[in-house]
């Protein structure tokens, strides 16, 4: 476990979802900063890799041929999640691995952070007619063989552990759908869903610099813990 990539989601003129005074594309930057800073300080051996550490816009493709590149032991994409209605009853915590979707909302987070690629020039050529708001579009993934489905298992569930145990966060558990950032990565990844933009108090918390920090920390603690256990096995 010697290079983990780091993966603010959105960034430039894709905003990602919006709450009532802030954008997930600076939340999620922020976050993904404090994790690397905490990665950097604490297991010195780890070198991190951040697909943006600005306001950029990275195509989805472009971030998991970092990680490819790099041959980066980890993948780790921070976003923030979002509802359309009864916008203060959604709240809480989920983690992502690459997958088919079990539920129509499953399938609806997955189109809304897919649709990214429709800022990207030439989409249609560069994800091969992958339509991100058509369902049809998905059956692609039902295809798909995932060698890094236990380790990205793994660590899913140890990062909603942490968000629950030692930070006090809700957890909507561990879940599965077709991502198109994780399917482009060629080791164990997940995304993460730190909490609702939506939701009125989860705005605030991960706006606030300490909240922030709790959330960063929790993702280092199930970082630092599958480290050690994937080391310990080989
Ligand atoms: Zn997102």
């Amino acid at each position: 476990m010697s290079t983990v990539v780091i993966d603010a989601g959105h960034g430039g003129k894709d905003n990602g979802t919006s709450g009532s005074f802030s954008k997930e594309k600076d939340v999620a930057l922020q976050i993904a900063l404090d994790l690397g800073e905490t990665i950097e300080k604490y297991l010195k051996d780890v070198k991190v890799i951040y697909t943006r550490d600005d306001d950029t816009f990275i195509g989805l493709k472009e971030r998991a041929n970092i990680a490819n590149k790099n041959g980066a032991d980890l993948f780790i994409s921070i976003h923030c999640n979002a509802v359309e209605a009864n916008k203060d009853k959604s709240y809480g915590t989920e983690t992502w691995v690459m997958g088919l979707h079990k539920s129509e909302e499953n399938l609806r987070v997955a189109q809304r952070e897919n649709s990214v690629i429709l800022f990207e020039e030439n989409n249609q050529e560069k994800y091969e007619g992958f339509d991100p708001n058509d369902p049809q579009s998905y059956i692609l993934f039902s295809l798909y063989q995932n060698a890094n489905l236990d380790n990205s298992l793994n660590l899913a569930d140890k990062i909603e552990t942490q968000f629950v145990d030692r930070v006090g966060r809700y957890s909507r558990g561990v879940k599965q759908a077709g991502f198109v950032v994780l399917y482009q990565t060629s080791m164990p990844s997940v995304l993460v869903e730190v909490g609702f933009l939506t939701n009125r108090l989860e705005e605030k918390y991960l706006n606030d610099k300490l909240g922030q920090t709790y959330i960063a920390s929790a993702i280092f603690r199930a970082f630092r813990d599958y480290k050690d256990e994937i080391e310990s096995v080989n």
